[in-house]
């Protein structure tokens, strides 16, 4: 495993800092309070390749993988979660198609996308369910080529932006299901208000209703009857960039945390002198270093193991499944660490907390992912680690 990073991914790594630092930073109140994440920064980050890190050069991408994917998103997130989110969700359509789509489809939504030329939507869950495609109730009817889509998604993001919408539907009278992309807002495209929820207020979600949004052969991603190999391999590459999120956010929060300790002064001495706080510190230090060597470890698997894609989903699932509760635990440390201050919004630590509370409940539970990893592991003949 390579710790020491290569000179193109410290490049990027420090357009990602100087973008997060001096672009991001000045405007994370405005993000807050406007619940919205602002044109031009989005395509200031796409301008900047964000959006290209892991997409081959032939596409427009950077062809730099997905190590250093997490690098970038780890350190947008370390300033504002939503913005690393907003990457993320951006990223789920376009992996779908990077992976599963015909050459035609690539040319027509991978290679505008890369280039922020719209903000992409991936939409799996619905009321019933957002663990198991099994239960997936949203239906494609039809035959001959052209099929008709009806039912209601939940929690989408992206989905009031135009531009393309993977939707998961099952297969009339089958047990499989199909991707299919749509185009937002077309006839029987309607969404609901955006859900208000406790953090990320930069990135929303909608229901989305589908009433017989017609679509044909050519809109089939991936192929019929394929729909859950999509989902397994779209949804690897998201608990990966979601877990370089987390870390992200564990991230802001030690830095909060350790400038607290340092400024703050009972008697005339900082707090830090306390052992209660070099034992807090010392614990988010932890968790967070850990959570980005795991992360790593993920992704270099992502970057190097390209023929067994339920390999790399049982790594990226173990990772986000650890990440993602480490991650509320060790923002609560963070906000402990400043005591009352640390709720309020002003002291900025409690939105890091916010915003980690979503991690065990995004692209797939923290439960779900140990029971991924672990059938996995017990299933496989070889040495997991
Ligand atoms: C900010 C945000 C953005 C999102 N964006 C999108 C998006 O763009 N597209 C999209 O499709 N979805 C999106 N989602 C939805 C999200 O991915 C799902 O909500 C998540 O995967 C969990 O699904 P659920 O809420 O339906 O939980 P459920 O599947 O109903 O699970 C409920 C609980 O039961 C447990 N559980 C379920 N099944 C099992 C089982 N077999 N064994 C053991 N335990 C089980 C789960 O761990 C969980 O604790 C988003 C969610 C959020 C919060």
């Amino acid at each position: 495993m390579e710790f020491i990073r290569n000179e193109l991914q410290e490049t990027i790594r420090s357009s990602a800092v100087d973008f997060a630092q001096n672009y991001l930073k000045p405007r994370v109140e405005e993000i807050e309070t406007a619940e919205q994440f602002p044109e031009d920064l989005f395509h200031i980050m796409a301008d900047m390749g964000f959006l290209s890190l892991s997409y081959p050069e032939s596409y427009g991408g950077l062809g730099a993988g997905y190590l250093t994917l997490s690098m970038v998103l780890e350190e947008i997130a370390r300033v504002s979660p939503s913005a690393a989110t907003l990457l993320t969700v951006c990223l789920l359509p376009l992996d779908a198609i990077h992976l599963f789509g015909t050459e035609a489809q690539k040319q027509k939504y991978l290679v505008p996308g890369i280039q922020g030329a719209y903000r992409g939507s991936l939409a799996f869950t619905e009321p019933g369910t957002g663990s198991d495609p099994k239960q997936l109730t949203t239906v494609a009817k039809g035959g001959n080529g052209k099929y008709l889509i009806s039912g209601t998604k939940r929690f989408i993001s992206n989905a009031a932006y135009k531009g393309p919408i993977v939707v998961v539907a099952r297969d009339e009278g089958a047990d499989t299901c199909t991707a299919y992309i749509v185009e937002k807002f077309c006839k029987g495209y309607s969404l609901s208000k955006p859900w208000d929820k406790i953090g990320l207020h930069g990135s929303h979600v909608y229901d989305v209703f589908l009433d017989d949004v017609e679509v044909t052969e050519a809109d089939i991603l991936g192929g019929y009857g394929k729909g859950f190999d999509l989902l397994i391999g779209t949804t690897t590459y998201g608990k990966l960039a979601f877990s370089a999120v987390f870390t992200g956010i564990m991230d802001g929060a030690y830095d909060l945390a350790v400038k607290y300790a340092k400024e703050k002064l009972h008697r005339g001495s900082p707090i830090s002198k306390f052992p209660s706080m070099q034992d807090k510190a010392a614990r988010v230090a932890a968790n967070t270093l850990s959570s980005r060597l795991m992360l790593y470890k993920a992704a270099e698997d992502a970057d190097t193991i390209t023929n067994d894609i339920r390999r790399v989903q049982a790594s990226a699932a173990l990772v986000k499944g650890y990440i993602a509760d480490l991650a509320v635990e060790t923002c609560t440390m963070a906000l402990n660490m400043h005591a009352s201050y640390g709720v309020t919004a002003e002291y900025q630590v409690e939105r890091f907390l916010r915003d980690a509370v979503i991690a065990p409940n995004i692209e797939g539970s923290a439960d779900i992912q140990r029971l991924i990893a672990g059938s996995y592991i017990l299933k496989s003949a070889e040495h997991f680690l």
